[in-house]
């Protein structure tokens, strides 16, 4: 990942690329914004630079430092995450006091050359008694030493955390920007990169995922087709009806549907037309409803049940 890879956030970009080559940066960063706008890959393209041994505006992407970030392996970069009770990574889960006490003593080895770069993933999720351990870092870092932490949820950091930081808004990408290097840089049909984003509110990460999965992108098309059913015949909305019923992954299908009801909820609501909202709402419901009908104990009819929900749907 490299820093002329980041998408969208140029404002931002361009004036810590500056507080690094002037040698005027903080000693930490908040990286904060939604999920899926590119926080943790800003964060190791900034890892990869300061260590890279020939790049001077960006790194190179190539020398051994860039390759070792690239896999993980790199002696100077510390990721700190959330663990699960196994110790798993789990971006739900919390970050421990032991993991803080690693870093900690990783932090005091002395480096040979670059910088030594801690990126903290979901920094919302700290333990008590990780957070002050943390927070001891935060007071006196060690020399050489940049720490990014990301989080989608800002407003759950502790505020003596918060103070130390110098704060990076990452705000929601433009969906066009996405679309266009869905397409451009990674060979995604433009139709379905389109889609994908659309629902996944301009989120890269999530919209790679769906367009990944053949069925998540089946998923996404009925969606929209059902989002476009209002005023069509009877006959098409039966045809998906009959099309929905037959599929495995018909409680998928339907929860990517709810998705799209709660976005155009959303999107009504900026936009102020309350009957819009309702109907969005109503539809959300009705969609509730179908799967409560399908899954154990009543596990209705598929067919009857899709039938019922597709011309609820279409306003009949
Ligand atoms: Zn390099």
């Amino acid at each position: 990942m490299r820093i002329s890879e980041i998408i969208g956030h140029e404002r931002e970009i361009n004036a810590l690329c500056a507080s690094f080559k002037g040698n005027r940066f903080a000693h930490a960063y908040l990286f904060a914004g939604p999920d899926g706008v590119g926080k943790r890959m800003a964060a190791r393209a900034y890892a990869a630079f300061l260590n890279c041994t020939a790049g001077l505006d960006d790194s190179c992407g190539v020398c051994r430092s860039c390759v070792a970030v690239a896999s993980g392996a790199h002696q100077n970069v510390i990721e700190i995450w959330p663990t699960d009770k196994d110790g798993d990574k789990d971006l739900n889960g919390l970050i421990k006091v032991d993991a803080i006490r690693d870093v900690q003593s990783r932090l005091r080895c002395r480096i040979e050359s670059g910088m030594k770069v801690v990126i903290v993933e979901a920094a919302d999720r700290f333990m008590p008694q990780a957070a002050n351990a943390f927070l001891k870092t935060l007071e006196e870092p060690p020399e050489a030493t940049v720490i990014f932490l990301v989080t989608a949820r800002p407003f759950a950091l502790l505020p003596t955390v918060l103070s130390r930081c110098q704060r990076v808004n990452f705000a929601p990408l433009d969906v066009k920007k996405v679309v266009d290097y869905l397409v451009d840089k990674k060979s995604y049909p433009s139709s379905e990169a389109g889609l994908a984003v659309r629902m996944s509110e301009g989120s890269i990460s999530k919209a790679m995922a769906w367009l990944d999965d053949g069925q998540g992108m089946l998923r996404l098309q009925l969606a929209e087709a059902l989002g476009r059913l209002t005023g069509q015949d009877a006959d098409q909305a039966l045809r998906l009806a009959d099309e929905l019923s037959k599929r495995d992954d018909i409680d998928e299908a339907l929860e990517a549907f709810k998705v799209w009801y709660r976005d155009m909820a959303v999107a009504c609501n900026k936009g102020g037309a309350s009957h819009e909202i309702l109907r969005a709402i109503a539809c959300y419901s009705a969609i509730n409803a179908a799967q409560e009908e399908i899954r154990p104990p009543r596990n209705a009819n598929k067919l009857l049940a899709m039938e019922t929900l597709v011309l609820k749907l279409a306003g009949r």
